[in-house]
């Protein structure tokens, strides 16, 4: 799912999303709850309206956002009572909210609030940040339920939280999956832990999960951290990492990644990818011009590398896809550890 936390996404054209195979979009319920409002997003024709998409929409609860303002924020065992960053005054963001707010702007999917403790690997945090989510989890499974569960038009998602121990995402997985959510996500993950610890809270948790139901890792990732998902089981993924890194010049490729601000691409005349069906590519735009539109601050240097990249992502899905289905899996994942090493520290 590219990301357009704001309900727009940063650096690439809305008609470049459809051609590059984008089909699920994700949103942030808080970010719109401040700003334009639930009742303006309706009277946008909800966030589908808003975003003129009219393929599926998934939007976060905020969880991850609110508690990354962790010095704006004060949690309490019925939620958390953040600074409004716009208009000022503090919001309680309790599950309720997250859920009415979430059921106002009208996504596909609604995620649960949970708590995302801000250091994965400090289990004195993270064993009452579990506690926690399942008992919120637990409280919005029930307000779905009464609205119809799936049935009201609106899935809503679970979120596996635990840092980095294994029987900590254990129980979270258990214990949601009793609850029968729609659906299914890893979240806490890409905080700044190492590649290999991502690796051991995904499978702990995506072991536990139901094979029959989807499986989202909120904020994941890199091509390397991708693709080892997906052979932990994982089906769904958003990052703003593809977009990020290009609007900082780097584009990502089948060689790896290239640093078009380096001084070797001064006097380049290739597109950023030869080969690469993207429009970015397909405009023969040089590297070497692309490189002086970064030193001279253009928007346009960072929006070709934007969606080149984000096209880049959505087409090693694609290739994953087939890849499953024609049982060479195996051969794409070596491919992409060769290029992408992944984050040791
Ligand atoms: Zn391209």
């Amino acid at each position: 799912m590219p990301v357009a936390t704001r309900g727009m996404m940063r650096g690439v054209p809305h008609d470049r999303l459809r051609p590059m195979g984008a089909e699920m979009m994700l949103s942030n319920a808080f970010h719109l709850f401040i700003r334009p409002g639930v009742e303006s997003v309706q009277k946008l024709n909800g966030v589908h309206g808003m975003m003129a998409w009219d393929g599926p929409i998934l939007t976060d609860s905020g969880g991850f956002q609110v508690f990354s303002m962790s010095d704006i924020c004060k949690l309490h065992e019925g939620g958390v009572k953040v600074e409004n960053p716009i208009h000022g005054g503090w919001i309680d963001w309790t599950p309720k909210m997250a859920f009415e707010v979430q059921a106002g702007l009208e996504p596909d999917v609604a995620m649960v609030l949970d708590h995302c403790p801000s250091e994965p690997s400090n289990r004195d945090d993270v064993a009452p940040a579990v506690e926690r989510t399942m008992r919120w989890a637990k409280e919005q499974r029930e307000l779905h339920e009464a609205r119809g569960g799936a049935g009201s038009g609106q899935a809503l998602f679970g979120i596996v939280q635990g840092g980095i121990f294994e029987d900590l995402r254990t129980e979270c997985a258990i214990g949601l999956r009793e609850m029968e959510f729609d659906g299914y996500a890893i979240g806490g993950v890409s905080v700044g832990e190492a590649h290999a610890e991502m690796m051991t809270a995904v499978e702990s948790s995506a072991a536990h999960l139901p094979e029959n139901k989807v499986r989202y890792l909120m904020g994941v990732g890199t091509p390397i951290d991708i693709v080892e998902s997906v052979a932990r089981g994982v089906d769904l993924f958003d990052c703003v990492f593809p977009t990020r890194t290009g609007r900082f010049g780097t584009a990502l490729t089948h060689a790896g990644r290239l640093h078009l601000l380096n001084a070797r691409f001064r006097e380049d005349t290739d597109p950023i990818e030869p080969g690469c069906n993207c429009s970015s590519c397909l405009s023969m735009i040089p590297r070497g011009a692309i490189r002086a539109g970064f030193q001279s601050k253009e928007i346009n240097s960072s929006m070709l590398v934007a969606v080149h990249n984000l096209h880049f992502i959505l087409d090693l899905m694609k290739r994953i896809r087939v890849a499953i289905a024609e049982g060479s899996f195996e051969e794409l994942r070596a491919e992409i550890a060769q290029v992408y090493r992944p984050r040791l520290t």
